[in-house]
């Protein structure tokens, strides 16, 4: 088994300051590389305050969705450190039906999810292009990349736009070496999906062929994967991590 050895890679982690985001920035690090987290927030639980021991890790506060501050960090971190590897784990989860979705909800869950992806894609590319050398990017998507999620309009349409953004982008930039891919989660356990009860968790690990909730590392496996050269011949895919969630329905009681 090859062991991953990223040591002397640069990596970006958007929304590297909670869940499944933090525990990328931990496996990255714990490879080799260096990492800046970008977020709004250093950390959001005191587990993840932690991050910021490890002298290669550093944090620039940053909002996905202001395009031209995007553009001013990836250009101020490429200059000072190379971009390798950009991961993008920011994103927002707001509720409601579509007649329940007003224009703000609606804008704002495009304005991180989607537009927040394109801006930090697009930045990641120019400055992987401009070094020459190749680069990974890896984009968190959703098992509602696939599907629908009755109540979550916004959610599932901005999941949904990302993942065949990553296979467009992956089309368009495979032969300069940059490989762009998705990891595609079922339930975990984070900060985002304490919306759900205790009842509820319980009734989505029921309907998941293996009977649980994912783990932030166990997404940051996959991630880690995708990272490394071991992905240098795959481009455009999005690997689900979802204890089997998205197989098929259950139709026995
Ligand atoms: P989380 O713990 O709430 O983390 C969300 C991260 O996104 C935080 O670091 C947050 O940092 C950052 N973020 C949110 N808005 C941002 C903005 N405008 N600019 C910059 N950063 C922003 O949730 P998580 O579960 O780890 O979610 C990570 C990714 O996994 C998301 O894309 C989510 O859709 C996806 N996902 C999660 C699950 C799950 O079951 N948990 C399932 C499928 C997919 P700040 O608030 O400090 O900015």
């Amino acid at each position: 088994m090859n062991k991953i050895d990223l040591s002397g890679k640069h990596a970006v982690v958007t929304g590297g300051s909670s869940g499944i985001g933090a525990a990328v920035v931990r496996a990255l690090a714990s490879a080799g590389a260096s990492v800046t987290v970008m977020a709004r927030k250093r950390y959001h639980s005191a587990g993840d305050s932690e991050l910021y021991d490890d002298p290669k890790v550093e944090f620039i506060e940053l909002d996905v969705s202001d395009g031209k501050t995007v553009t001013r960090v990836f250009a101020d971190v490429a200059a000072r450190k190379g971009i390798d590897i950009s991961v993008l784990a920011a994103g927002l989860l707001l509720s409601g039906k579509v007649l329940d979705t007003d224009d703000e909800t609606w804008r704002r869950t495009m304005a991180v999810n989607l537009d927040g992806v394109f801006y930090a894609t697009r930045e990641s590319i120019r400055h992987m292009m401009a070094q020459g050398r190749g680069g990974k990017l890896v984009s968190i998507g959703s098992i509602f990349g696939y599907r629908g999620c009755q109540g979550f309009a916004a959610y599932c349409t901005s999941k949904g736009g990302a993942l065949n953004f990553t296979r467009q982008v992956a089309m368009d930039y495979a032969a300069h070496g940059i490989n762009v891919n998705a990891v595609a989660p079922g339930f975990v356990h984070t900060a985002m999906t304490d919306i759900y009860d205790k009842e509820m968790k319980e009734t989505l690990a029921a309907q998941t062929p293996n009977g649980k909730w994912g783990t932030s590392q166990q997404i940051a496996d996959a991630v880690m994967f995708l990272s490394s050269s071991l992905a240098d011949h795959i481009h455009g895919q999005s690997i689900l991590v979802d204890g089997g969630w998205t197989l098929g329905v259950f139709a026995q009681r």
